[in-house]
């Protein structure tokens, strides 16, 4: 590893104590410290987070919701703490706006099957963006199939940020709906998705962010967003798998019809007509994952803790050092936004004449855990003229000395293809 001491360790964040909380990062891969720079795909977890999962079901099982008793009462409360603080966590006004569901991908899904099921006649307009991810394409492009409304895709500029300059004859009064994405899990591109929103509300349109790449990395408003509906994952944010969020104004919530049918989110049922219990339980059918949504309360306890202007400052730290130092290899093609103000933490690459499976193969052998593909952005890839890339993510455990490796990684990569 190259020597980093006379490079200053991070003004924000105490990097080394948060690594002791997250034991898989001393480990070893190929006999190689594992450098793990695939956070964008799934962050890592801290003990604060596994340990919850375990004093959960050791200590206060019980289905939610349902029991009389007190140890149906005690898990009822962790489970809707969860829901109070991830309202707080990113502006919601009641925790009836707060719908837990299996992963940003369902909460989108959610708002396709019932507000737009309901909402979208043919001839009515969808705008995405070219840099979605296919969770915030496919959705929207099965209900136009199925209603016979029409998308419309902003797209991107050659710095790999939306390209505004057609936005009027894309948002107009046929919009009823705009979907973008808060930061691009491929680019890192932070997009300023509340002026499109604005006007987009001016004309009557409802607005969803996707905020699966950015909740995790920057501070989260809903109200500042200007957005209607708001979508996310708890495993992408320290928090456990098998849970999501989908944030909706109260007023579209109660207006739309149910997503799943079952028990929990009913009022009473006949053979002949349901009515449907309130919010936010008309939209969780069945026993919900609780284990999982108890302990994604010590995730984001773990991210308020830290704050999110620091991880935000962190990770524009470690971006910076990573663009710097990988922007040194003349062989080395990077995407996507060099300010960082204006981007995130998701660093995708090519290098010359060597495949992306093949550079992420020979990084896994040193030890460096990075992404290749096409990210599930297959219409971004084909925008970017490349079939895939390779993709660095970082995260709050991540250091300078890491960067380093995965660029000698990359030269020995070089060496080994003789290049
Ligand atoms: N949107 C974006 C921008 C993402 O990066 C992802 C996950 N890669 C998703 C949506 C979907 O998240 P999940 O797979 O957790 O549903």
């Amino acid at each position: 590893m190259t020597d980093n001491t006379n490079k200053a360790p991070s003004q924000t964040l105490d990097v080394a104590r948060i690594r002791q909380d997250f034991p898989i990062l001393g480990r070893t891969m190929n006999d190689k410290p594992l450098v793990f720079l695939d956070s964008a795909a799934s962050s890592q977890k801290p003990n604060q987070v596994v340990e919850a999962i375990s004093n959960y079901y050791q200590n206060h099982h019980a289905n939610v919701h349902r029991g009389m008793y007190t140890l149906a009462a005690e898990a009822t409360d962790l489970f809707e703490t969860t829901r109070t603080k991830i309202a707080k966590f990113i502006g919601a006004a009641s925790t009836k706006e707060i719908i837990f569901t299996r992963n940003a991908t369902e909460a989108i899904n959610l708002v396709a099957y019932t507000w737009g099921e309901t909402n979208l006649k043919p001839g009515n307009e969808i705008l995405i963006s070219e840099m979605e991810h296919h969770a915030n394409i496919v959705p929207w492009v099965r209900l136009c199939e199925k209603t016979g409304a029409v998308l419309k895709v902003i797209p991107i500029d050659s710095d790999g940020r939306l390209d505004l300059t057609s936005l009027d004859s894309l948002l107009t009064t046929k919009t009823k709906l705009v979907a973008l994405s808060r930061m691009s899990n491929v680019m890192g591109t932070i997009n300023d998705v509340a002026p499109i929103f604005a006007k987009a509300r001016e004309l009557g349109a409802v607005t969803l962010v996707d905020a699966a790449q950015s909740a995790p990395h920057i501070p989260t408003d809903v109200t500042e967003l200007n957005c209607d509906f708001l979508a996310l994952s708890s495993h992408k944010m320290l928090g456990p798998t098998g849970v999501g969020i989908l944030y909706g104004r109260e007023e579209l919530l109660n207006a739309m019809p149910p997503f799943l049918g079952g028990g929990e989110m009913i009022d009473q049922v006949t053979f002949e007509k349901i009515t449907y219990n309130e919010l936010p339980h008309k939209f969780e059918a069945g026993t919900p994952d609780i284990a999982d949504v108890v302990a994604f309360s010590a995730a984001i306890d773990y991210l308020n803790d830290l704050g999110m202007d620091a991880i935000r400052q962190h990770e524009i730290e470690i971006t910076a050092y990573a663009l710097k130092k990988l922007g040194e290899f003349p062989w080395l093609t990077i995407y996507g936004p060099r300010d960082t103000n204006n981007r995130g933490a998701a660093l995708s690459f090519t290098v010359e004449g060597i495949h992306p499976h093949d550079v992420s193969q020979f990084l896994d052998s040193a030890g460096v855990a990075v992404r290749a593909g096409h990210h599930c952005a297959q219409p971004l890839m084909k925008a970017l003229g490349v079939d895939a890339t390779t993709r660095a993510s970082f995260y709050i455990y991540n250091t300078d000395a890491e960067v380093d490796s995965l660029c000698e990684a990359l030269l020995d990569l070089r060496k080994f293809f003789q290049l």
